[in-house]
């Protein structure tokens, strides 16, 4: 497609042990299988853009070590823009370690390492150029957030926000933002309202036009999402799936709407292309994996 766009966040390895039970603190049990997924939303969106023909550039920070080295394979494998890749000696490589009990509930500790030491010091400008699109989330400093956003406010780079995991953003860093793009969970925490029928989302969004951001998509998990800005506000629905497994179905959604709004589609229909992505991919087990090809969306 040649629509280059910048993805700048976290990249993680996740370490998966299944379990019967959650060991109690103090406790020791032997657990399942293992697995070692490539994920980190920054990471899981920069590869789902690039599945669906976004030329991807992608910044992230890893460590000097086994799983910053595997990650940088996968990078490459996937066609990633890497050149402004950052490593550490400093830290290891973020990891997120998994448990998955008999019911399908987990419990998630994340390392997150070299990705809270990406640093505004660390973006050369260069990055920035050629790209009318940032996508950032919330898994790299606050400040380099702010930064990102301040950067394109000023280079006429339109910035999407995906506010995950949602933490108080001030006034001043919503009002820089293009388009953002938090789940039901997130809309809560950010605006006080929970979107739970379209009064709430219509107000949700409202809170978040009144901080200075145009473009509002509340994602809606199976229900599709909710699109708000100066000439549409409504529900698309997602398409009808069997789910096997939901993990980074945001991620997805994210990376396909960064693809669709960068390729020139309209608003409703990059929003159908996105969801379509989404819903594909909560049909796969895995996160980064699930993301689906350009070709099966067709
Ligand atoms: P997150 O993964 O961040 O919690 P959501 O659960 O809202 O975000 O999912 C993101 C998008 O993925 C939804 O807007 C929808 O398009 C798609 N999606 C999620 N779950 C399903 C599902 N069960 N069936 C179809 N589409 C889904």
């Amino acid at each position: 497609m040649g629509n280059k766009v910048l993805v700048i966040g976290s990249s993680n390895t996740d370490m998966v042990v299944r379990t019967a039970e959650f060991p109690k603190p103090g406790e020791t049990v032997l657990g399942g299988t293992f697995m070692m997924n490539a994920g980190g939303k920054g990471a899981n969106q920069a590869v789902a853009a690039a599945r669906l023909g976004a030329d991807v550039r992608f910044v992230a920070k890893i460590g000097r070590d086994i799983f910053g080295e595997e990650a940088k394979k996968g990078f490459l494998k996937e066609g990633l823009d890497i050149q402004y890749l950052l490593e550490t000696a400093d830290y290891a490589s973020g990891v997120a370690l998994i448990t998955v009990n008999a019911n399908g509930e987990n419990e998630i500790v994340v390392a997150s390492g070299a990705n809270m030491d990406l640093r505004p010091a660390d973006l050369p400008d260069e990055i920035f150029n050629d790209v009318a699109f940032v996508l950032i989330q919330l898994e790299i400093p606050l400040e380099t957030v702010a930064y990102i956003i301040d950067k394109c406010l000023r280079s006429n780079i339109k910035v999407i926000l995906n506010p995950a995991p949602a933490v108080a953003l001030s006034k001043q860093l919503l009002e820089g933002i293009f388009l953002i793009t938090p789940n039901e969970t997130e809309t809560g925490i950010l605006t006080g309202i929970y979107p739970d029928n379209e009064s709430s989302m219509h107000q949700a969004a409202n809170f978040f036009h009144r901080a200075g951001i145009e473009h509002v998509i509340i994602t809606l998990g199976s229900a599709g999402v909710y699109l708000s800005n100066q000439q549409f506000t409504e529900i698309i629905p997602s398409k009808k799936v069997k789910a096997l497994d939901s993990t980074a179905a945001g991620d997805v959604f994210n990376g396909a709407i960064l693809t669709a709004l960068s390729s020139g589609k309209d608003w409703p229909d990059a929003c159908h292309f996105a969801c379509n992505a989404a819903a594909i991919s909560v049909t796969r087990a895995g996160a980064q994996n699930s993301a689906p090809y350009s070709s099966e969306l067709d």
